[in-house]
């Protein structure tokens, strides 16, 4: 008895494999990712091998997000673009794992969740046009077999071409479809951006759709909202991974610091390293509870969902901010980790749904 427990303790978790993974292959990638001169396909992949991808693929009601959630940290400590991309990763294995289309499960589930086929989501747009935002980008008409599909959209991460992504069009009769884009299809093209502030290694495009057909095999919902309904909280929960990475690492080179720079650090009031291990705590306790039920179409788990992931963004903000003060100098030196961070987490406050919207959500939420 004790030497079958003694066993199972010695099997690793994901986010043990994750982590290891990490340690052993991120690290020397981080820069030249930051730098926009590498895309880490190969590293991706990796982790899909390990099962990053997989823990909800068969989504239902005992679906849990919280070891995608806790793998993805893993990566987002070490860098936060790489972490990103994990969640775009996991963001289009969600859209594909809860699809009622058998044909496109059939044709990508695998492939997706075991990254294979590498790809992301278009639904920043969607996103924003839900809640009176913007107006939805792209048209979509019915055909026989599928729809045909126009518009561009903006930016859209880890992809290129023989890629994949998510995105929702409007019919003329305001019926709206959500679907899976062939990056390599005909009519899709795919535009450099110009260079970001951070995120430039993350296989981000803006792509152009010209009367591309889009196969029925290829939608995952020919009535998108339900489905939107459905799959939202997840879509916004799995963000946190990036957010909480980003912290610990924050509260790390913090205390780092204290030995060379503490007698003056301290005068950083409210932003201590203890400071921001509380915030986390609380922040990942909420958020491994509602992680634990994504499925929860009730309106005040919903508001729980938008309220912690606000607090997830401003606590990476804030952790980063403190971060270069408490680093100073060594900090501000161009290709130090906390100025990286503090890039990084900037992008978690600005990536859909953004500080600005998740502010909105909640004040339409009380009117
Ligand atoms: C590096 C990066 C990667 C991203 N990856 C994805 C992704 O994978 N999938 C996805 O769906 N979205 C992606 N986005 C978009 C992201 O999620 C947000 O939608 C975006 O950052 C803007 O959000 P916001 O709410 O702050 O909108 P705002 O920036 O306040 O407003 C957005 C609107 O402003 C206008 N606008 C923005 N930039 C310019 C410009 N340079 N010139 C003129 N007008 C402009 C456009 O009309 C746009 O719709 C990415 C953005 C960035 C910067």
């Amino acid at each position: 008895m004790l030497a079958a427990h003694a066993e199972a303790a010695q099997v690793p978790t994901l986010v043990t494999s994750v982590r290891n993974a990490v340690q052993a292959d991120l690290p020397p990638l981080v820069d030249a990712i930051d730098k926009g001169t590498h895309y880490p396909a190969d590293f991706l992949r990796g982790l899909g091998a390990l099962g990053a991808y997989s823990t909800f693929r068969d989504a239902g009601p005992r679906t849990d997000l919280n070891e995608a959630i806790d793998a993805m940290s893993e990566v987002a400590e070490v860098c936060g673009a790489t972490g990103f991309m994990v969640w775009c990763q996991n963001a289009l294995a969600w859209y594909v794992a809860n699809s009622g289309n058998r044909a496109l499960k059939d044709k990508l589930l695998d492939r997706v969740t075991d990254a294979s086929l590498l790809g992301g989501t278009g639904l920043s747009n969607p996103m924003k046009s839900f809640f009176g935002i913007e107006k939805l980008r792209l048209k979509g008409k019915r055909v026989d077999g599928g729809y045909v599909v126009r518009g561009a959209l903006p930016w859209v991460s880890n992809i290129g071409p023989g890629h994949v992504f998510g995105g929702i069009f409007e019919t003329p009769d305001a019926q709206k479809g959500m679907f899976i884009a062939d990056c390599s299809a005909p009519g899709v093209s795919l535009m450099e951006c110009d260079p970001f502030l951070a995120m430039d290694g993350t296989g981000t495009y803006g792509v152009q759709f010209t009367d591309t057909f889009i196969p029925d095999d290829m939608v995952i919902a020919h009535d998108a909202m339900p489905f939107v309904k459905k799959i939202r909280a997840g879509f916004i929960l799995l963000q946190a991974g990036m957010a909480i990475g980003i912290v610990r690492d924050c509260i790390e080179l913090m205390q780092h610091m204290r030995p060379s720079l503490g007698h003056v650090n301290k005068y950083l009031a409210g932003q201590q390293p203890e400071d921001f291990t509380r915030a986390l705590d609380e922040i990942s306790t909420e958020i491994r509870t509602l992680a634990a039920t994504p499925y929860d179409t009730s309106e005040a788990y919903w508001r729980r969902v938008v309220e912690s992931r606000l607090q997830a963004g401003d606590a990476t903000m804030a952790a980063a901010h403190a971060t270069m003060l408490h680093t100073g100098a060594r900090g501000y030196v161009k290709g130090h980790r906390a100025q990286r961070r503090m890039r990084e987490a900037y992008f978690v406050g600005i990536v859909t749904p953004a500080t600005k919207q998740l502010s909105k959500m909640l004040a339409d939420m009380v009117a």
